[in-house]
This record gives structure tokens, C-alpha cells and sequence, in this order.
């Protein structure tokens, strides 16, 4: 069937000028994407990797390690383009710290290697046509680096990547290189025989290599290993780290139990429903650090037997064309794994290693962390880290995160790290010079950071304030930076009915098919179709043979010259083709039927499969969960659906003045009416809610329901005590301690309160302190915390959206502040808008925000609308 897209892929690659290795590798992989390969590893074939070799424990005399590493070369993967950090150009060009690149401190390490230990050890780069002559420039700084004999780099292979359908090469005219990709790094040993990289390295005596990840500084070739592998002899040695909770995405190694072998089974490979196997990380406890020791003879050997075929599982991945259109068409891309070939070789190892020999720098929230002070480069230009301890957590706005980003806003460096243990940028501030972050740092703002500022534990009589004065947020402003700090809510197997209203997190396949079995539309008799052949001219006679009703399976076949009766939905007998409805006939129960009309083949027959076939995706992910979709959902044969957890709000009203709905009111006392309010509109949201009641003005209460609450809720609503006044005990309670008060550019609802507080086990939950005033209160839900609970739950789209009205009478509205007011909006003869805004804008009127059925926006800069002007509204009812 794609035996066409084998043989165009084939003549493409030898135009390109491709070895026959690398064309044969294709050809292997080709037949097993043919063939249906997942290339997944199931855990009921592998065991858990058992005890290892400590690199700790390994004893080596200077000698035994400078006969090691004479043999040795050092080989470096640097086909990354960085695409993630928003670069173009190779990743390894990227300047790390004190003005060098990591291709700068590659070189330096190995040069300083070969002084410390007088040995040639050659340094080559497996480099992508894109990287190449941009690494080599940066090379060209060193003119001892090239080892004569031995080629600076070499370029791996490519190949085209395939259109799903037919597997044929896909074409991209915009940009032919597209139509390329490189074969993961598992091509590295092809790449070696085409290039002749192997047969240089051997012809010089060196016959180990030491391979690893340009953006891994911590990969250094440490003699110590190379002697080991030597003195045991191991032809091919893994180097693997303990895993951490943080670890739980990396491929780790297993031993398979057909054969005894090491393999790596990474991301790509886990089995479907097998994600739970492969995140323990008690159960596998190592992951693969990518770094690897090949001895080039053993693999000489093997590639020359294997005609270059070394048979590393494949990976099958699903990009589109261009990776940066999300639009572009999909296609299929043939990759294989460096760190699989471990199963390739009879006698391969791994060794754990400590975590300092794997630091790679995937995210500028990783550049910002090796850059700053918590590393220094040491003489042999070794990453050391200048502190004990754990490194810092670093998690940076979305605005850092492209380098060009980063760059920017750290313009005179980046903070002092060695006193820090975790800081998080909301936001997009510009760091000053000399900050230093101490502890936990949370920046939540928009604001620069000063010069000097000590950011987190500010130590008592500090002077300056570390961040400048708080203008005020716009509602925007406010806005992104609560949702930025929001994942979407874990994901739950979900019975059908608690699952209305939340949003598919996997799509959903039929576990059969619909319908389930060829049956019939209508009440009446299955027939042969050429039984009734002359019946439209003279009626026709059939024997009736049986019956059967919806529910029943027919264990008697229908022949030429009989009928069955049947009912709607019954299975339709053997040997029936079609059925007459009963009103066509004289409706016999026995006996003979008299048939007055003829009928066509399949007539009133619903065949099997006809709706849905079993296997295909019926219910995509994203898709919000309704009556419609239950219907499916359960004609499919699901009773639970794998749904994002539906969050659970916790409110509390603050106040001594509150008292109960239905109680007497004393002297100076009101009803609690913003509880009941919230926990409506967070029920409304999708949310489930759960009302505290209120607690006076005491930060002792308050902050003791907190404790309690943050155990078992996913989300905290608060009204009142968020402004200026004495009592405002939220804000007393809480400024400081992770919770930001700040002023918002709105009417109603300027003061606002938001943060994370900190459950058992480190779990964050989003806290919000809304203002006291009814309407106030309302209109900060609607406008904050709606969005995110929508988030939470991945409802699209997450703000509501607004809509033109026409203004029935005119509005005033201050300058600088976003105005919301109250609405009654209906629709027009004409089905346009029209808003007649309510009599009381007060944030106090409960009654008339109660008429009301939507906010009309004002906005900043505007002062006053007139009637007959077009204003914004929020329709806060849905419409019928
Ligand atoms: P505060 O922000 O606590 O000063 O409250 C502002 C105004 O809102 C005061 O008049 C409060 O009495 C009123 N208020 C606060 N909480 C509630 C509530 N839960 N129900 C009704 N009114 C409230
Ligand atoms: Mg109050």
C-alpha cells in the first residue's frame, strides 16, 4: 500500500546525497511504521533496573585513568536549535555565563582535560545542517581544539518526513527544508560509519567515546568512568541519576525480562494507560542522564555485521510540517533514541552518577539558575555549585521565557541565587543590578525591581522596599497575573453524570460499535428483498418462519419465499435482507403474510457499524461534557469519563457585623448575603462550593478556618476586610505572607487580594480576597475569580464574552478606572441589544443588583455615555 512512499523517500534521499546505511536504516524503520510499531515498552516486560555500580565507588589509579582517556574521544550532540527558548540558531550558541557559550565552555573543559592529564582527546560535534557553521565559527576562537586526523564535526543524516496517510514524502514547497527531519539522535551511530568519523577515530588509536547533550555542562568526561568501563570491559555503559519527584517525565532504564537486557524506555515508549508505572519513582528510582560510553570497536563490529542496522527501537512521533504553524499538516517522523542502544550491546551497564553530571539547560528558567551565583565555573571550567544544598526552583513568567524575553528584562544580570530556595515571576518586571533573592520569592507585578532590592526574607530594619511603590493594576494586569498562576486541575475518571459540564481530558473511543448489530427501523417483517420482487403488481404471500423483538437473538433464518416479524431494534434473522413495515402488510401474526409493496435491498435495516465504528475517537478531548455527549458516552459502553477535576470552592465572609440569613438582627448588625452569593456564582461557574460563614474581625479566627480549609479545597473566596479601614482583617492577617493586596484600576472593586496559600504536601491553592460590599464582591467574582475557575477547568472561553447594547440613558463614569455597572439588557424588535442601566449604582444596592441581568463596561478612558451610544455588556444570565 505505501510500498510508493518507501520507494519516493528512497530516491530522495539518494539525491540528497544519503550513505546506503542511512538509507537501509529508513527502510528498517519504514517496514515497522508499516507494520503498525508503536515502539512502546509495557511494564509486564520489564523489571525494575536492581543494584548498579556507584560512580562513587569506583576506584581508579592516575594511571588506569590517563590509559583510559588517551583512548578516548569526546562527542558532543548539537543539532538543538533551542526552538523552546524562542531561538533559531544552534542552542550551544547561547552565551551560559561570564560571557561564554556552552560550545565555549565545551571547548574549555576539554582543553583543560587534555593539560590536566597530557592526552589528545579529541572533542567532534554531531551537528544538524543548521547548526554547523555557526558552531564551527565559535570553535574557530581555539586553535588547538582540532585534533589532526579527526574532523571538528560531522552532520547526521536526514530524512523526509511522511504524511500519515500513505506514508508518502510530504511536500512543503514554502520551505523545502521543512520537508526534512533529522532522525532523532539514535542516528548517531549511523551518522559515525557514514561520515567516517569511526574509522578516523579508530585509525588513531582512540576507542571509546564519551557522547552526551551540548546543553548538558555537567556532562564532562570523567576519567574515572572511562577506566571503568575498561577494566570490566563493558562495551557500552549508561549513565543514570537518582530520580526525584521533579524527574518523573525523563526515560529511565529497566532490565527486559525475555532476555535479560538493559533497555530505555523513554516518554515516548510508555504504553497507553501505563503512566503511572512509569512516574514511580520508587519503582524505577534512576532516570537516563543521556550521557553514554561506546567502545567504537564493539561497534565497528556491530555495524559492519548489521550493515548499519543497529536496530534501535523505534520512536514514532507526530509533528506538523513547520513546527512553528500549529496549522501546517501533520506528518510522521521516524526517530530512534541515542540512549536505546543499550539493549544493542551483549554486556552494557549502567552507573549512577551523581546529579551534577546532568544540568541541562532546557528553559531560561534553568539559564537563570547556571548564570547566576549559586554556580561558578571552576579552573577546569567544571559548573560547581558554589552553595550546598538544593538548587533553587525557578519558575519565570511566560514573558522570560523566550531568550530575547530574558534577556531583556535582566538587563544588568540576574539575581544573586545562593541564599534562595525558590523564586516565581508573575508578571514581567525588569530586574535592577545586585538583586538578591533570599528563600521563597514570590513577585507578583509589573513593577521594576530596584537596584540592591533583597527580594523574599527581608531581613528586620531593611531599608528600601524591594519592589517601587505599587501604581495601581489595570483589570488586565490583575487578571493575567492570577491566571498565570494556574495549571489546569488534575484529571479524574469520572462517572457519567458528575462529569456534566466538565471538559474531556483524553479523547474517548468506542468500545463498540454502533449500532451494535444489523437491526431493523420499523415494525413490520424481514424479508429477502427478491422475495417481494413482483409484489409492487400483484400482491405477494410469505411464509412466516418466526419473530423476534428488540432484546431477542433470532436463532432461525429466513429463506426465499418467507417473513419474520419483527420489531424496531430487533436483530435482524440470517438470510433477511430487508424489512417491510408492517403498515404495508395484511399484519399477519402466523401463518402466511400478504406483502402489498416491494422493497430494496437493506430497507428499514440499520446496519452494523452504520453510527460510530469501535476503536474510533467519538469523544474528542476538550470537548465540554452535556447531555448530548452523555448520550454517546454511554451508548459507547463507558460509565466513567476522564474529565478535569471539577474544583471545590471554599467562601468565608469576614465581618463582626454578620449574622445568619433568618436571625434577628441586633444593634449595627446585617445578614451574611455575600455567602450565599458567591457560593451561587462559583456553582454557576462549573465549580462545587461550600459556604463557611462568616468570622468576625479577628485574624486568629480567620487565619485558623484557613488552616482548616486549605487541607481539603481547591480554591479560597473571601469577602471583606480588604481595604484601608482598621479592622480589615484579611489583609492584616495575610499581607506578607504570600497573599498580594493591591489596587485595581475598576468600579466597583478597586482594593483586591490574591495569592496561593499552602496546603499540606506544598499544594497551592489560589486564595481570594474580594471587597466586602455586595455588588462589589459580585463584580470582582465575575470579573476575576469566574476566569479562574474556567482555567481550572479548561472551559473556553474563560472571560466572558461582551457584547454591544445600546445605552437606553446616558452613564457617567470616573476617568483611570474601568467602570462596571448594572444593567437590565434585553433584546430589541430589531434582535439588536438594548441596556437600560439600573437606578442604583451604588456598591451597596443588593436590590437593584438583583434586577439587574448584566454589567455594561465603561472604559478607562471614557467619562460619560449618552443614550443611543453602543456600550460593552456582560450577559450574566444565559440566554434561552
Ligand atoms: P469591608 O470591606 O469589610 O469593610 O466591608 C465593606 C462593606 O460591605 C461593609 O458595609 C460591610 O458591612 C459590607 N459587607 C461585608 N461583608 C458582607 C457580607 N458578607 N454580606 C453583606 N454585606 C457585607
Ligand atoms: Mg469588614
Amino acid at each position: 500500500m505505501s510500498e510508493q512512499g518507501l520507494r519516493e523517500s528512497v530516491e530522495l534521499m539518494r539525491e540528497r546525497g544519503l550513505g546506503p546505511e542511512a538509507i537501509r536504516v529508513f527502510e528498517h524503520y519504514f517496514e515497522q511504521l508499516e507494520a503498525g510499531a508503536l515502539g512502546t515498552i509495557p511494564e509486564d516486560s520489564i523489571e525494575p533496573l536492581g543494584d548498579i555500580q556507584a560512580l562513587g565507588e569506583v576506584q581508579v589509579s592516575d594511571e588506569e585513568a590517563r590509559a583510559a582517556l588517551s583512548k578516548t574521544a569526546v562527542i558532543k550532540l548539537n543539532g538543538g536549535l533551542g526552538t523552546g527558548m524562542g531561538m533559531t540558531g544552534a542552542k550551544s550558541a547561547l552565551e551560559v555565563r561570564d560571557g561564554l557559550t556552552f560550545l565555549d565552555i565545551i571547548a574549555l573543559q576539554v582543553l583543560a582535560l587534555r593539560k590536566q592529564w597530557d592526552v589528545e582527546l579529541p572533542l567532534v560535534l554531531m551537528n544538524s545542517f543548521r547548526t554547523s557553521e555557526e558552531s564551527l565559527a565559535i570553535l574557530e576562537k581555539y586553535p588547538d581544539l582540532p585534533v589532526e586526523g579527526v574532523p571538528l564535526d560531522f552532520i547526521q543524516n536526514a530524512e523526509p518526513k511522511l504524511c500519515p496517510d500513505g506514508l508518502t514524502p510530504v511536500k512543503w514547497p514554502k520551505d523545502p527544508e521543512l520537508e526534512w527531519c533529522p532522525p532523532g539522535h539514535g542516528d548517531i551511530y549511523v551518522s559515525l560509519v557514514t561520515s567516517g568519523v569511526l574509522d578516523a577515530l579508530l585509525a588513531k588509536g582512540i576507542r571509546y567515546a564519551f557522547l552526551s547533550n551540548s546543553d548538558n555542562l555537567g556532562a564532562t568526561c570523567d576519567p574515572d568512568v572511562a577506566a571503568w568501563m575498561v577494566e570490566h570491559g563493558v562495551p557500552y555503559v549508561a549513565e543514570v541519576c537518582r530520580r526525584t519527584k521533579s524527574d518523573r517525565k525523563g526515560g529511565h532504564l529497566a532490565v527486559r525480562k525475555s532476555d535479560g537486557r538493559i533497555v530505555l524506555r523513554d516518554t515516548a515508549m510508555v504504553a497507553e494507560g501505563e503512566e503511572r508505572f512509569f512516574r514511580d519513582i520508587k519503582r524505577h528510582n534512576t532516570f537516563n542522564a543521556n550521557n553514554v560510553w561506546v567502545d567504537l570497536e564493539v561497534l565497528r563490529e556491530r555495524m559492519t555485521q548489521k550493515q548499519g542496522v543497529l536496530g534501535l527501537p523505534i520512536i514514532v512521533n507526530r509533528k506538523n510540517v513547520d513546527p512553528a504553524d500549529p496549522s501546517s499538516p501533520e506528518v510522521i517522523q521516524m526517530e530512534s533514541a541515542m540512549g536505546t542502544a543499550i539493549e544493542v550491546f551483549e554486556g552494557s551497564e549502567a552507573i549512577l552518577v551523581p546529579r551534577t553530571r546532568f544540568r541541562p539547560v532546557k528553559t531560561t528558567n534553568d539559564l537563570l539558575v547556571i548564570r547566576s551565583d549559586f554556580f561558578s565555573l571552576d579552573e577546569s571550567f567544571h559548573v560547581v555549585a558554589a552553595v550546598d544544598g538544593p538548587e533553587p526552583y525557578v519558575d519565570l513568567d511566560s514573558a522570560y521565557r523566550f531568550v530575547s524575553g530574558f534577556e531583556k528584562r535582566f538587563p544588568r544580570g540576574v539575581p544573586s541565587m545562593r541564599d534562595c530556595t525558590s523564586l516565581r515571576v508573575i508578571g514581567d518586571p525588569v530586574f535592577g543590578r545586585n538583586v538578591r533573592c533570599v528563600g521563597d520569592v514570590l513577585i507578583d507585578g509589573y513593577r521594576r525591581v530596584l537596584d540592591d532590592a533583597v527580594l523574599g526574607e527581608v531581613s528586620a530594619g531593611a531599608a528600601a522596599p524591594p519592589v517601587a511603590p505599587g501604581e495601581v493594576r489595570t483589570v488586565d494586569e490583575h487578571l493575567r497575573a492570577i491566571l498565570s498562576t494556574l495549571e489546569p486541575a488534575p484529571t479524574q475518571w469520572t462517572p457519567l453524570t458528575e462529569a456534566l459540564g466538565l471538559v474531556v481530558a483524553r479523547d474517548v473511543r468506542a468500545k463498540v460499535d454502533l449500532p451494535h448489530f444489523d437491526n431493523s427501523s420499523m415494525d413490520g417483517y424481514a424479508v429477502r428483498a427478491d422475495s417481494l420482487a413482483g409484489a409492487a403488481d400483484a400482491p405477494v404471500r410469505l411464509r412466516i418462519v418466526g419473530e423476534v423483538a428488540a432484546g431477542e437473538q433470532p436463532t432461525f433464518s429466513v429463506g426465499p419465499g418467507e417473513a419474520a416479524r419483527i420489531m424496531t431494534g430487533a436483530p435482524m434473522p440470517e438470510g433477511a435482507d430487508a424489512v417491510i413495515a408492517v403498515e404495508d402488510t395484511d399484519g399477519s401474526a402466523s401463518g402466511d403474510v400478504e406483502c402489498r409493496t416491494a422493497v430494496t435491498r437493506g430497507r428499514y435495516v440499520r446496519p452494523r457499524g452504520e453510527d460510530v465504528t469501535s476503536g474510533s475517537v467519538v469523544v474528542p478531548a476538550g470537548t465540554v461534557v452535556g447531555a448530548r455527549t452523555l448520550a454517546l458516552l454511554a451508548a459507547c459502553g463507558h460509565a466513567e469519563v476522564e474529565v478535569h477535576r471539577r474544583p471545590h470552592v471554599v467562601v468565608v465572609s469576614t465581618g463582626s457585623e454578620l449574622v445568619p440569613p433568618g436571625e434577628a438582627l441586633g444593634a449595627g448588625q446585617i445578614h451574611d448575603s455575600n455567602s450565599s452569593m458567591l457560593w451561587a456564582a462559583a456553582v454557576n461557574a462549573g465549580a462545587s462550593a461550600e459556604m463557611r460563614g462568616a468570622v468576625g474581625d479577628s485574624e486568629q479566627d480567620l487565619i485558623a478556618l484557613l488552616d482548616e480549609v486549605v487541607a481539603t479545597t481547591d480554591v479560597v473566596v473571601t469577602s471583606g476586610g480588604v481595604s484601608m479601614g482598621a479592622y480589615d482583617v484579611v489583609k492584616n492577617a495575610l499581607a506578607g505572607e504570600g497573599i498580594d493586596f493591591v489596587k485595581v484600576a475598576m468600579q466597583p472593586g478597586k482594593p483586591q487580594g490574591y495569592g496561593l496559600l499552602t496546603g499540606p504536601g506544598g499544594r497551592r491553592v489560589p486564595f481570594f480576597a474580594l471587597p466586602g460590599n455586595p455588588v462589589s464582591s459580585f463584580v470582582s467574582f465575575e470579573v476575576f475569580v469566574r476566569p479562574a475557575l474556567r482555567r481550572l477547568m479548561r472551559l473556553t472561553p474563560e472571560k466572558r464574552r461582551l457584547r454591544p447594547a445600546t445605552l437606553i440613558s446616558g452613564v457617567e463614569s470616573f476617568g483611570g478606572r474601568r467602570q462596571f455597572g448594572r444593567a437590565l439588557v434585553s433584546r430589541s424588535a430589531e434582535g439588536t441589544l438594548v441596556a437600560v442601566p439600573v437606578a442604583g449604582q451604588g456598591s451597596h444596592f443588593v436590590a437593584d443588583l438583583s434586577r439587574a441581568n448584566a454589567l455594561f463596561v465603561v472604559p478607562e478612558d471614557v467619562t460619560e455615555l449618552v443614550a443611543g451610544e453602543v456600550v460593552d455588556v456582560l450577559l450574566l444570565d444565559p440566554e434561552a
